[in-house]
């Protein structure tokens, strides 16, 4: 007997929406958060994007506050929490309140690094519309200017000698190999 199948549910973030690129889910569930929708001003090309997804059965909804403080501590862990908007956490947030549901597996659309990068951590799928996506994991740590030494923490000057430090990218993995082997 086959396993009973997830229906996916794609996510839409605003950077989906904003890369202008068509986004073609015919018989896809689209969701997106109210979050997302109230970040597009009325009017622009954007906003039509918008209007074209929702006739098209894009539907908006907010995630539960269990998953925003989730994807807080998260996301402070990996070092994106600074670089996550409130309508990034709210995307995350929601694909956590999908994937609750045994039948349900949320996907999320999103050229956002930051966003892809927690969605990783946390066994989340995705997908990038214009981007080829993050080849490897990274986690953010800082860098003394003065002395060099390294921090987890987000740390804007060193304790050790009290210079500035700025972002690095350490801690690099696969994430999943590009292409194939025998090319
Ligand atoms: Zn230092």
């Amino acid at each position: 007997m086959n396993p009973k199948r997830k229906s996916m549910i794609f996510i839409i973030d605003t950077s989906a929406i904003l890369s202008g690129k068509p986004i073609n889910l015919d018989n896809a569930m689209m969701i997106t958060t109210s979050s997302v929708y109230n970040e597009l001003k009325p009017g622009g090309r954007d906003y039509q994007t918008l209007q074209f997804l929702i006739e098209k059965g894009l539907s908006i909804n907010s995630p539960s506050q269990d998953s925003i403080e989730k994807i807080k501590i998260i996301s402070s862990k990996t070092g994106d929490l600074n670089r996550l908007s409130e309508a990034d956490m709210d995307i995350l947030a929601l694909a956590l309140d999908i994937n609750k549901a045994d039948n349900k597996e949320a996907v999320i659309l999103t050229d956002d690094y930051s966003i892809q990068n927690v969605a990783y951590t946390l066994n989340i799928k995705f997908e990038s519309i214009s981007q080829k996506g993050i080849a490897k994991r990274f986690i953010w740590s800082r860098r003394c200017l003065g002395c060099g030494k390294n921090f987890k923490e987000n740390l804007k000057t060193c304790p050790i000698c009290g210079s500035a430090t700025k972002s690095i990218v350490s801690n690099r993995g696969n994430i999943r190999k590009k292409g194939r082997d025998d090319r």
